[in-house]
């Protein structure tokens, strides 16, 4: 299936950031110019031709990076996707937009079918009469509950997990608004469900999952090729004993580190996963298979307090201590933004700035088909960049070439 056309901004005013250390996907380039021309990138390195009448932002010695790409998020600003009304769906695009997302996958939590087919309508209203101005680029929907193992439905409403059902679905597909596809292996109709994303060009994906590696290797070869959150809601050794007895069984843990067609993310918001987490997921799976994602949840720059993980009505409730989202005992989501997620890998792994700012904005392209697009500092993509300050704060965030304000 060919990748699909991102929703395009318009915008006819030249754009010239320089006065700043590039970050490409392979090396710096210190005082670097970027110019952007109808919201593709025109022109980038040490010199370019500035275009007359261009608009021109000084990034002041700071760094210029791709916009950030995050394939799993629920919410921000007090909004969840799923509250589906196009209001919630803006106000979650221009929180993360002030974060430096610039293109999401709007993702879904458990819910009722009803509650989920208008979360899609919502998105693909929104995408249709979307400008820059409004906030991050939505490239499709992330259809990630409903289809979760009864066991690993962790904070989602578990009134709202079932098995997958074609003739639910089936209509999800139909138009190409849904780009990633979320099922547990081990549930009865996830083969199926996986064959028919997998056809309409979707990143695969398992999660909230007790899979064993057998199951895995099943669901990759009906076109699973990604985990949801290393480590999180997923199968270990430990529960698959407690799952299947002895002797005890590999999971998804070992099937993804095995497997070199698999990709992951992690959650680094410095409260899911510990540094040498963090660190190793990198050094084993390297930047090319592991994806930053924020997870996050409506929290996301509110205050402390109580909010709904999921639909306003009646998603789970959790409590929010402005750091992360706790549900008892358990984690439930984050409440930071794609930003901070890279400022705590660059803390946990010491890696230079190109890997980490790959694990958020090229590798999470590719995986999702978009890489050609968006997810790097190369002529001819979506001007999709940021101008971050030195301690990798956002000063400015650009999207098709248009200032969002941050
Ligand atoms: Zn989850
Ligand atoms: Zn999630």
């Amino acid at each position: 299936m060919p990748v699909p056309i991102l929703p395009r901004p318009t915008t006819d005013v030249p754009l010239v950031v320089h006065g700043g250390t590039l970050v490409l996907p392979d090396r710096l380039v210190a005082d670097g110019i970027v110019v952007c021309r109808g919201g593709r990138i025109a022109a980038l390195g040490k010199r370019a031709a500035v275009p007359a009448g261009a608009r021109q932002i000084d990034a002041r010695g700071g760094y210029v990076t791709p916009g950030f790409v995050d394939l799993h998020v629920h919410g921000g600003g007090g909004a969840d996707f799923m509250d589906a009304t196009p209001g919630a769906v803006r106000r979650v695009i221009a929180t993360h937009a002030r974060h430096g997302t610039t293109t999401l996958f709007p993702t879904t939590t458990t819910g009722s079918p009803e509650r989920i087919g208008a979360m899609i309508a919502a998105c693909r209203e929104v995408r249709e009469s979307w400008t820059p101005l409004q906030g991050a680029r939505i490239a499709g929907v992330h259809v990630y509950g409903p289809y979760f193992a009864a066991d690993k439905v962790g904070c989602h409403p578990p009134s709202g997990r079932r098995d997958p059902s074609p003739a639910e679905y089936r209509d999800w597909f139909r138009d190409g608004i849904v780009r990633i596809a979320t099922c547990a292996a081990e549930l009865t109709g996830a083969i199926p469900f996986y064959r028919v994303a997998a056809r309409h060009g979707c990143l695969v994906t398992c999660g909230h999952s007790n899979a064993t590696w057998r199951e895995m290797e099943e669901a990759f070869a009906a076109g699973v090729r990604h985990v949801d959150h290393f480590w999180c809601a997923m199968s270990s050794v430990a529960s698959l004993r407690a799952r299947h007895g002895t002797p005890m069984q590999a999971g998804m843990e070992q099937f993804v580190l095995a497997t070199p067609g698999m990709s992951t993310e992690v959650i680094a918001d410095g409260a899911h996963l510990a540094r040498e987490l963090l660190a190793f997921a990198l050094t084993m799976l390297g930047p090319r298979r592991l994806c930053l994602v924020t997870d996050s949840s409506r929290a996301l720059d509110m205050p402390p307090g109580r909010y709904r993980f999921g639909h306003e009505a009646d998603g789970s409730w959790f409590e929010s201590d402005g750091f992360v989202g706790r549900s008892g005992g358990a984690l439930a989501s984050s409440v930071v933004g794609m930003d901070h997620c890279v400022r705590t890998m660059v803390a946990a792994t010491g890696a230079d700035l190109p890997t980490i700012v790959r694990l958020a904005t090229l590798t999470p392209a590719e995986r999702a088909g978009i890489g050609t697009e968006t997810g790097s500092l190369e002529t001819g993509k979506q001007a999709d960049l940021l101008v971050l300050s030195r301690r990798l704060a956002v000063r400015r965030t650009i999207i098709g070439g248009v200032e969002h304000p941050v």
